[in-house]
């Protein structure tokens, strides 16, 4: 099960809940703010969040981490140069509109690793990293249910921001040519800013 709740910050972002259906156990995707409010999903819906997933540390994609992990105790996992963002405020963003945002219990893992969920050893995603918006960009993939958390990589009918700390263009385009669209075609793709979109339809727009 998927389930996208828009949380507003400063921003409005989507947040992901990656749920296994049998054992109602799963992941939370970029937590961006409105703890509260997502622990109150958690609560109603009966889940077991194992691992919070970040697809990069911008500010307004890890605003309600802190109060979710220290709530359960669990890990936070991100790409390894994601330690340039979360530690950092002026990287992350926070400092532009006065918060000191900062992370200091993450996991950083490695680029291409699975992330399994301990009560059901088949459900998992993988972490390909994808450089471009951020250094420490990457996306969640899974093949079984043809999905991929994309973060800010790419948007319905648009693509990531490069002008921030970190950011480049051509990494981007490169990436997403290399990473996204030797997805399978019908591979949906769920971002932090936009509609839900596919593989399919990204390319037709992309790769002219
Ligand atoms: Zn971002």
């Amino acid at each position: 099960m998927i389930l996208q709740v828009e949380v507003r910050g400063i921003f409005a972002t989507n947040c992901y809940f990656y749920i296994d259906d049998a054992t109602k156990h799963g992941f939370l995707i970029d937590p961006g703010a409105e703890a509260d409010k997502l622990l109150k999903i958690i609560e109603r819906e009966g889940f077991t969040i194992e691992k919070i997933l970040l697809t990069h540390g911008h500010f307004d994609h890890i605003g309600a981490v802190n109060e979710i992990q220290s709530k359960f105790g669990i890990e936070v996992c991100m790409q390894g140069n994601g330690r340039d963002y979360v530690e950092n405020p002026a990287w992350n963003l926070s400092a532009y509109f006065n918060l000191n945002m900062k992370l200091d219990d993450v996991t950083y893992i490695e680029d291409f690793s699975k992330i399994i969920l301990s009560a059901n050893r088949n459900f998992g995603l993988k972490m390909i990293p994808l450089a471009g918006h951020t250094t420490d960009s990457a996306i969640f993939y899974s093949k079984n249910d043809s999905v991929a958390f994309v973060g800010d990589s790419i948007f319905l009918n648009s693509i990531g921001r490069t002008d921030f700390p970190g950011g480049d263009e051509i990494t981007l385009r490169k990436n997403l040519r290399d990473k996204i669209f030797t997805l399978s075609n019908d591979t949906i793709l769920l971002s932090g800013h936009s509609e839900p979109t596919s593989v399919a339809n990204e390319r037709k727009l992309l790769m002219i």
